[in-house]
C-alpha cells in the first residue's frame, strides 16, 4: 500500500530496521543514550535555544497538545485559542474539558488566522497563553505563525505552536519566533511509526512548570523532565519506538530541514498542477497553502468518497476531508517520506485508472520542477 494520507506516513527501511533491534530496558544505558541523542536532534528541530526541555512523550501528538496548555496554564488563567480546522477545535475541547478559562478566535476554513484580528484580541484583554495551529491538517492551511508569535510576544503571554504538520519538514526556530512550547506526532513528517509526542518547552516555558498548570499526572511536565533529563523512572517508555525516532531524526536532519521543505514545495505543485488541469481545485486560500498536505475538491460529477476506494483498490491510500472538510476533499499528504515524486507516479497511475485517462503518470512526470540549487 502506498501510504499517502497526512499521517501516518510511509517508514524509511533504515526506521522499520530499528524497530527490529533487541528489546532494552527504559533506563538501559543505550537507551539513555538514545534518548540524549534524540534531544540534540529535537534542539535542532525545533530551534528550541538553551535550556529548553527536550523530549518525547509516550502518545499521539494530541498528548503533546494536552500537555501543553494544561501545563503552560492553570485553570483561573485567560487563554486565546486560535482555530481555524479540526485540530484548532481539538483545542478547545481540551481547554473545555479541563474547565479552562478559554476564549475562540476563528477564521473561515480554508483561510488563515488574519494576524490584525489577533491583535484586536489581544487588545481587549490580557492572556497568559495564546495557541495556534501552525499547519491545519483539515483544510490544507499554513498560518502566519512568525507574525502572530511576535504579537503575543509583545503582549507579553506564552505562545503555544502545534508544529504537528511543519515541523521536520520546514526549518523552525522557537528561539527567532518567540515560542514557549511546540510540538509533534513522530507518524508525521518525521515518517517514525505513531506513538511518540515530540516536542519543546522553552527555558521561559519552563517557569512555568509546577507553579501555573491545571493538575494531571502522566502528561505532567515535571514528570517527564524527571525520566529525559535525571534518567528517572516516570514510566516504561516504548524503547523500540525511541529507536525508530532516533533514526527518523537522525535522516531528517542528515538532508537538511530546509532541503525538506524545498522537496514538499515543489512535489506539491507538481501535484496541484496536473490535478487542476484534471479538474481538481485546491481547498486553501492561495496566499495560505500548507505544502505538506494538499487538499482539493473532487472534479465536477465525481465524490471525493469514490476517488478515494477507487484508488485504495489500486493500493493507494489517501485520506477524505474531516471537520469542516468532511466529504468535501481529498487531502494528500507531502510529509516527510511521502513527499517522494515514486508514490505520486503510483498516485497518478491509479488515478488514471480510476478516472479512465491515459497518460497522467508521464504528464505528471513532465511537469517535474526543478531542484533549486
Ligand atoms: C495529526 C495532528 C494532530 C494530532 O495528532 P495525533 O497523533 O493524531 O494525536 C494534531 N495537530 C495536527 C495539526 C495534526 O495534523
Amino acid at each position: 500500500m502506498v501510504l499517502l494520507t497526512p499521517g501516518p506516513t510511509p517508514i524509511h527501511p533504515l526506521v522499520q530496521a530499528a524497530l527490529a533491534r533487541p528489546m532494552r530496558g527504559h533506563l538501559d544505558p543505550e537507551t539513555l543514550a538514545t534518548n540524549r541523542r534524540i534531544r540534540g536532534y529535537l534542539e535542532a528541530l525545533f530551534g528550541a535555544g538553551e535550556g529548553a526541555l527536550l523530549a518525547a512523550m509516550p502518545g499521539s501528538g494530541s498528548l503533546g497538545m494536552e500537555a501543553g496548555l494544561t501545563n503552560l496554564a492553570s485553570q483561573g488563567d485567560a487563554v486565546l485559542l486560535l482555530v481555524n480546522g479540526t485540530f484548532g477545535e481539538r483545542m478547545v475541547e481540551i481547554a473545555h474539558a479541563y474547565g479552562m478559562h478559554y476564549t475562540v478566535l476563528r477564521a473561515e476554513p480554508g483561510q488563515p488566522i488574519d494576524p490584525q484580528a489577533v491583535q484586536e484580541a489581544l487588545s481587549r484583554r490580557q492572556y497568559q497563553l495564546v495557541t495556534l495551529v501552525h499547519g491545519e491538517t483539515s483544510t490544507g492551511v499554513i498560518n502566519p505563525a512568525a507574525e502572530i508569535a511576535a504579537l503575543v510576544r509583545e503582549h507579553g503571554a506564552y505562545f503555544m505552536l502545534d508544529a504537528v504538520t511543519t515541523a521536520a519538514m520546514m526549518p523552525l526556530s522557537m528561539v527567532e519566533m518567540g515560542v514557549d512550547y511546540a510540538f509533534t506526532g513522530s507518524q508525521k513528517c518525521l515518517s517514525a511509526p505513531p506513538g511518540l509526542a515530540p516536542f519543546a518547552l522553552s527555558r521561559r516555558g519552563r517557569e512555568r512548570l509546577g507553579k501555573a498548570h491545571v493538575p494531571g499526572w502522566y502528561s505532567d511536565l515535571t514528570r517527564v523532565a524527571v525520566y529525559w533529563e535525571q534518567e528517572g523512572y516516570f514510566c516504561t517508555s516504548p524503547v523500540l519506538l525511541h529507536f525508530a525516532l532516533e533514526e527518523a531524526l537522525r535522516l531528517a536532519l542528515e538532508e537538511g530541514l530546509e532541503k525538506r521543505y524545498q522537496r514538499a514545495r515543489r512535489l506539491y505543485g507538481q501535484v496541484l498542477s496536473l490535478l487542476e488541469e484534471l479538474g481538481f481545485s485546491a481547498y486553501a486560500a492561495p496566499e495560505a497553502r500548507l505544502h505538506t498536505v494538499l487538499t482539493v475538491r473532487p472534479p465536477q460529477g465525481w465524490s471525493e468518497a469514490e476517488i478515494r476506494k477507487g484508488l485504495y483498490q489500486r493500493g493507494v491510500s489517501v485520506a477524505g476531508g474531516i471537520g469542516p472538510t468532511a466529504g468535501k476533499v481529498l487531502r494528500l499528504g507531502l510529509m516527510g517520506e511521502s513527499a517522494r515524486e515514486e508514490h505520486y507516479r503510483a498516485f497518478f497511475r491509479a488515478l488514471g485508472e480510476v478516472m479512465g485517462k491515459d497518460g497522467l503518470e508521464e504528464a505528471f512526470l513532465e511537469r517535474a520542477q526543478p531542484a533549486a540549487v
